[in-house]
């Protein structure tokens, strides 16, 4: 049963050849068996999912199922859940119950997906390898010594595994794509604005999108579709009706114009990686797809203007996190100060509190135009790039990440060569634009993604690209070893 698809389950569940019951408890079998080893959950919630299971099969015996209706899924600790613990995978959150749900919480719930529990994260989501969670680093199941990435690594590590069939994520700078590539699975991170932010844990404001995992496209447009729309509770999400993301699936791709970006293909590609991208391109030659060489001249300008707005935006973001009036406390503080300073201290993980002190920094009276309002205007010229380049060819396609997995505490101690890591991914949310990453072959013996990267709201176009790509390749049906 787990090496099913999500759209196979719903059919199965549709046709009564199995219950969600039944499915939900196969799940937490497999996470009681296995996660043990990978880490990929900070909580399960096994009397609450059989719950909700048992009222998807009620659903589905009274004929009002959608297609999640009763599909066991994952949440990332980042999206707030009524009841439960949500603790975006930080000692400050360890003791905090969310009072009430996310936007995306509610809308999965109401389309009767089943949630089974939160997955481990990087602290506030900021990392590319699941090191910086206070529950301690999440292995990738295709090789224990390796990252599954992040920040997002745990809902990619537990879909891998074959622990669920989708789970949802948030990329804020690559933290869905990074880690599906690596994982050997499917991401997707719509268009700014697409997903509500509502009870979506903030790091980053203005580059943080939710999204979703699962193993092929066809099972991501189902699960976009029911987290995407309009929220009025987020006011930088977007009043547009929703594209139904399964209809074109199959839409052929004859004369589709895919851009090339040179600086995606240059220094600092792993020629395994790059042979397997290659292939890759070739199979969409195949297809019927133009190949189109593109350039991206301020590309080598987005880790360094990521890495101004990123941290400026968490600084103040974080700065709510101050011991009064919610998660961690220092005990008996002297005073105010004293209740401040050591509940940030003791709260927060080193990755975090260096990105609240380059932030701040940056921010700070003098500097603010050098730097904030500098990377700003980077951000603009970046944009424009793209713009650019659609208006050239319908998807841009290169490597999602330059390499694949990394050895765990590879590049705890560097920083910059983490930062690195979603070098081809970062862009792509400074311009606020959808992208995915679809397994794409193996280089030695580990998972390779493809980043496709769409115009503003083409999720329906990025999917059909994905999925027939599916159809005529195996690279998603493999999985690993001993799961
Ligand atoms: N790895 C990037 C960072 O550490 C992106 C994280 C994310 O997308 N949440 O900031």
């Amino acid at each position: 049963m787990h090496q099913k698809t999500l759209v196979e389950l719903s059919a199965d569940l549709q046709k009564g050849s199995c219950s969600s019951e039944e499915l939900t408890r196969a799940c937490l079998d497999r996470i009681s068996k296995y996660d043990g080893e990978l880490n990929s959950f900070v909580t399960v919630v096994e009397q609450q999912a059989l719950a909700a299971a048992q009222a998807a099969d009620a659903r589905i015996k009274a004929g009002t199922a959608g297609p999640l209706t009763g599909i066991p899924f994952a949440h990332k600790d980042i999206f707030c859940t009524l009841g439960v613990k949500t603790s975006c995978g930080s000692k400050m959150l360890d003791n905090f119950i969310a009072p009430y749900d996310a936007t995306v919480t509610r809308k999965l719930l109401e389309a009767g997906a089943v949630m089974v529990g939160k997955t481990n994260m990087d602290e506030f989501a900021m990392g590319s390898s699941n090191e910086t969670s206070f529950y301690g680093a999440v292995k990738n199941p295709w090789d224990a010594a390796t990252v599954p990435g992040g920040s997002s690594g745990g809902s990619a590590a537990a879909v891998a595994a074959r622990l669920v069939p989708a789970s949802t994520g948030t990329d804020t700078g690559g933290s869905i794509r990074q880690p599906a590539a690596l994982c050997g699975i499917t991401g997707i991170k719509p268009t700014y604005g697409r997903v509500s932010r509502y009870g979506m844990i903030a790091f980053a404001s203005s580059l943080d999108q939710g999204g979703a995992f699962t193993r092929t496209a066809e099972d991501a447009a189902v699960m976009l579709g029911a987290m995407a729309g309009f929220d009025p509770n987020d006011s930088t999400s977007v009043d547009r009706p929703v594209d139904d993301y399964s209809s074109g699936l199959n839409a052929p791709l004859q004369g589709l114009k895919i851009g090339l970006p040179k600086e995606y293909f240059g220094e600092g590609l792993d020629a395994g990686v790059a042979a397997a991208i290659e292939a890759s391109l070739d199979e969409y030659r195949k297809l019927g797809a133009t190949l189109v060489d593109i350039s991206l001249p301020n590309t080598h300008l987005s880790v360094p203007a990521y890495y101004v707005v990123a941290p400026a935006e968490c600084s103040s973001n974080l700065s709510r996190f101050d011991g009064v009036r919610f998660g961690y406390r220092a005990s008996e503080p002297k005073d105010l100060e004293d209740l401040y300073t050591r509940s940030r201290g003791e709260g927060f993980g080193d990755e975090v509190k260096r990105r609240i002190l380059v932030g701040t920094y940056a921010l700070s009276a003098g500097y603010y135009d050098a730097y904030y309002l500098q990377a700003q205007k980077v951000r603009r010229l970046i944009r424009d790039d793209f713009l650019r380049a659609f208006g050239q060819v319908d998807v841009i396609m290169g490597p999602t990440a330059p390499s694949v997995a990394f050895r765990l505490g590879e590049k705890a101690d560097d920083p910059v060569s983490m930062y690195l890591s979603d070098i081809y991914t970062i862009a792509v949310n400074l311009a606020g634009l959808p992208a995915m990453s679809i397994p794409a072959g193996f280089s030695d013996g580990l998972p390779v993604g493809l980043h496709v990267v769409g115009n503003y709201f083409e999720e329906a176009r990025l999917l059909n690209v994905g999925h027939r790509f599916q159809q005529a390749t195996d690279w998603h049906t493999h999985s690993p070893q001993g799961f």
